[in-house]
């Protein structure tokens, strides 16, 4: 295998995957390196035991708290990254993220980049990964140019209820957009079944839209793509000047053998603390505090979201299967009433008794005549997401083995509180009073609170200014002529809803400024994703409620 490539992307999951599926079609020779191997499908797939109580899937890592206490972070090495296990709730940021938004703890800072001119990307990202949704519905969402390509996963009857009666009470729930292959158009080898092992699983039959499923695999036969699996890279090297990265130092299979491996432009999206571990490791005499860091803001400005996860109890049961389907954001924007925004509340996963294990004290007394068995057949699952804000004093530091350091400290825990209160008010009005709230880390089956790291994003932030930013508009590096960035690390803030979307509209958009720069034009289909043959939702439901 020659060691020479046009592009070398590093991660194959949201961002690199995406990105290297974009610009698979130009024909370049295009190098994946990952880290990790194909995730086996198996039984254990989809049992909470090897899941949730033994983690499985969970990365052996150590890495260390601003104390120094050391954690397993949640953190997945597979073709897909942390995609292979995520719950597929696909959202767009909301046109005021984009801007500066005032909290109680400080400001979540504007993006360099308009809600307007990410809209097109949002369009490719949702038809790339078949997003199911309507909109039109969320009456804080953007404007969209295109309708989702298929329309909204319908409610069961439990939560289509819960749905009811929030509208009656004034509220605006609506369908959770959901990236699962639910039509044989989507995926002829193998459908969703719409089983509760989604949100936090991996998916057996391959029907949910990862970044393996959707971005990876459908280019491994192209003869211009290569991926080397159990890959994983230690270090950039760079010419003399700095400005070029020559070399990309790689061990393999685990041993201490090195091979070096050379690309015209270089893409790192090895998710957001793993890169500014690669590019801190990359010091050099020309990038002495790490590659790209002149301006100091490597690994700095880490966000992982204020989340809690709750568990409500009716006295009807609860036989949903696929339950991710209904949100409300009516708490999302500050107004009517309210000084601070406060975040978005969505349905997770069904839980169930063997996942529940560890909350089963609480949970029981909260039904002190119910087994762990009865309390996980009442459950009815929720999702609260404040925006936490990018301190600089939230960041990843490397020590001189390599290890990753995490310093963070959470805020606007005061709008989090603010949020749970309406959510409490929510379960009044639908007849759920009784619940119990977990943290969301332990909910995750962690137990150290900076453990549960799904939701990573910031550390090399993107910007206009070289010297309050790592990476310019393009996702290139200020410092460097070929070195790009393409994972959740180049946010400059968070929003409250999921951060999966976002990732792989911003890795579309770098990969088609990549292929231009390359002089390779891209196919109108690989820009545009051609409608499907089932109808989508009609257009009427695609006008704005506001
Ligand atoms: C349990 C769970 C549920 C989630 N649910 C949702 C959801 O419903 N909706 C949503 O929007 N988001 C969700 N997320 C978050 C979402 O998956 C991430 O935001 C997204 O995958 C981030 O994309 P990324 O490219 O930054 O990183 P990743 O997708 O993690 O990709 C990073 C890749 O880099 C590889 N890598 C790391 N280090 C190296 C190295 N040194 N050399 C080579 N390769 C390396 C990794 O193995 C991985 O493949 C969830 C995450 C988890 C864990």
């Amino acid at each position: 295998m020659s060691d020479k490539f046009d592009v070398i992307v590093i991660g194959t999951g949201a961002g690199g995957g995406t990105l290297a599926h974009t610009i698979a079609r130009t024909g370049k020779r295009i190098l994946l390196l990952e880290r990790g191997d194909f995730l086996t499908r198996e039984l254990g797939n989809w049992d909470p035991g090897p899941v949730f109580v033994d983690g499985r899937y969970i990365s052996p890592d150590t890495w260390y708290d601003g104390d120094g206490t050391p954690f397993q972070p949640q953190v997945h090495y597979f073709v897909g990254g942390a995609t292979k296990m995520y719950g597929a709730a696909l959202y767009r940021l909301r046109p005021e993220d984009f801007g500066d938004i005032r909290h109680i703890d400080g400001i979540s800072p504007a993006w360099p980049l308009s809600y307007a001119d990410f809209e097109p990307w949002y369009a490719m990202a949702e038809w790339l990964y078949q997003v199911h949704g309507s909109h039109g519905e969320d009456p804080t969402e953007g404007p969209c140019s295109r309708q989702y390509p298929w329309p909204p996963v319908s409610h069961e009857p439990r939560i289509q209820g819960i749905s009811d009666a929030l509208a009656q009470g004034g509220y605006h729930p609506f369908h959770s957009p959901c990236g699962i292959l639910l039509n044989e158009a989507e995926r002829p080898a193998s459908i969703c079944i719409r089983c509760a092992w989604c949100d936090g699983y991996p998916c057996m039959v391959h029907a949910k839209a990862d970044a393996e499923v959707i971005a990876v695999r459908p280019i491994l036969d192209m003869p211009n793509v290569t991926l080397l699996r159990n890959a994983q890279v230690t270090r950039l090297e760079t010419d003399s000047s700095g400005r070029q990265v020559t070399g990309v130092v790689v061990e393999r299979g685990g041993d201490d053998r090195q091979e070096i491996y050379q690309g015209d432009i270089v893409v790192l999206a090895a998710g957001a603390a793993n890169t500014a571990r690669i590019l801190l490791r990359s010091a050099s005499d020309a990038h002495p505090a790490g590659l790209a860091n002149g301006s100091d803001q490597v690994g700095r400005n880490y966000m992982f979201h204020n989340s809690k996860a709750a568990i409500a109890l009716g006295e009807e049961v609860n036989d949903t299967v696929y339950q991710k389907t209904l949100a409300v954001n009516d708490f999302y924007l500050a107004g009517n009433g309210r000084e601070w925004p406060l975040g978005n509340i969505q349905m997770l996963g069904k839980s169930n008794a063997e996942a529940m294990k560890g909350e089963e004290p609480h949970l029981t007394r909260l039904a002190p005549n119910w087994s762990l068995e009865d309390v996980a057949r009442h459950a009815v699952d929720f999702w609260l997401t404040t925006e936490d804000l990018p301190k600089p004093g939230n960041r990843v530091t490397i020590d001189e083995d390599g290890s990753i350091h995490l310093d963070y400290v959470p805020s606007n825990e005061t709008e989090a509180a603010g949020l749970y209160a309406e959510f409490r008010k929510i379960l009044n009005h639908v007849g759920l009073a009784r619940h119990h709230v977990l943290h969301k880390n332990y909910y995750m089956g962690m137990n150290i609170p900076i453990a549960g790291v799904a939701h990573q994003a910031g550390t090399c932030r993107f910007g206009n200014d070289p010297a309050t930013s790592v990476l310019d508009v393009n996702c290139k590096a200020h410092e460097l002529d070929n070195l790009y960035l393409a994972d959740t690390s180049f946010f400059p803030s968070i929003g409250a809803v999921n951060p999966a979307l976002t990732v792989i509209a911003n890795a579309i958009r770098v990969g088609e400024h990549i292929a231009d720069r390359l002089g390779a034009s891209l196919p109108a289909e690989a820009r545009a994703p051609a409608p499907r043959t089932e109808p989508a939702t009609p257009a009427s439901t695609f006008s704005r409620k506001r």
